[in-house]
């Protein structure tokens, strides 16, 4: 068997709340459980963002509940950088091999275009199904070649299968439909940045992480990503979803203001040990 790796990869977009703290507390658990290695990642990729004070904050909030990691920004390792921003290059190394086999083809809808092709309305929170105005023919790499002025996003086209099955270690099994479940999904952002779907597989393949540990909010994201880790002729991890915090209406923590952010409840005087006993299992 492999030695076990983990991450935890904060995206630094606001402070952390107790939703994150949770999701990273199991993924440090599991990976001390396996006494495997632990590494930290910074998923940066999107300047009207993400700040660089929130990725300070994210590290020191985390270590203080007790979080520690083995590579990350600071600390270093054999596989950095450790944070995404950094490692714009390789992303468009695997793009251009998408390319090359056909798999991503170049989508001038904007996003009006997108809502009114929608195959199926979306689901809040989530992308609309993508309609295929731009998706090539069968066998054909693109209907288009853009100027190389010309701002398109690069879209991930979809296999004819329909089923993506996985196993997760928190939920059990799981099942997802293409154009149904989602669409041909952005893989290049037309303002130049490559998207979460495919930086995430390639730094999780390419760090050699062995399971992933994320939010339940993030399951039909591991659905795409299975898709790219095949397409691309790579092993996919293990999956391990957390269910997420809600508070006392059901809501999820994500949708609220910072009321319940780390350093909120640090500055009111909470100490790590009554942040922990606050998580639900
Ligand atoms: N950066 C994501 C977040 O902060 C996590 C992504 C992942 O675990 O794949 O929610």
């Amino acid at each position: 068997m492999k030695p076990y790796r983990g991450r935890i990869a904060p995206s630094p977009t606001g402070y952390l709340h107790l939703g994150h703290a949770q999701t990273f507390w199991s993924a440090t658990q599991r990976a001390r459980r396996a006494e495997g290695t632990l590494i930290y990642r910074t998923e940066d990729l999107d300047p009207q963002r993400c700040r660089a004070e929130y990725s300070q904050a994210a590290m020191e909030d985390l270590r203080w509940i007790g979080i520690d990691w083995d590579e990350g920004p600071e600390k270093g390792g054999d596989y950095g950088p450790y944070v995404q921003s950094l490692r714009t290059d390789r992303y468009r190394e695997v793009l251009e091999l998408l390319k090359m086999q056909r798999l991503a083809y170049p989508c001038r809808c904007s996003r009006k275009d997108v809502m009114e092709s929608a195959i199926a309305p979306h689901e809040t929170g989530d992308e609309p199904i993508y309609g295929g105005t731009c998706r090539p023919p069968l066998g054909q790499a693109r209907r288009f070649d853009p100027s190389s002025e010309e701002r398109v996003n690069w879209r991930f086209r979809l296999p004819e299968i329909e089923n993506i099955e996985f196993h997760d270690g928190g939920f059990g099994s799981q099942s997802f439909r293409t154009n149904s479940d989602f669409g041909d999904f952005v893989l290049w952002r037309h303002d130049d940045i490559p998207s979460y779907q495919l930086a995430v597989v390639v730094d999780d393949h390419d760090m050699k992480i062995t399971e992933v540990v994320r939010g339940a909010d993030l399951l039909k994201c591991t659905a795409r990503q299975i898709l790219l880790y095949h397409a691309l002729g790579w092993d996919t991890p293990d999956f391990f979803h957390c269910p997420l915090v809600t508070d006392e209406t059901g809501e999820r923590l994500a949708k609220r203001t910072d009321a319940l952010s780390l350093r909120s409840m640090r500055e009111s005087g909470q100490t790590p040990e009554a942040v922990l006993r606050q998580f639900q299992h």
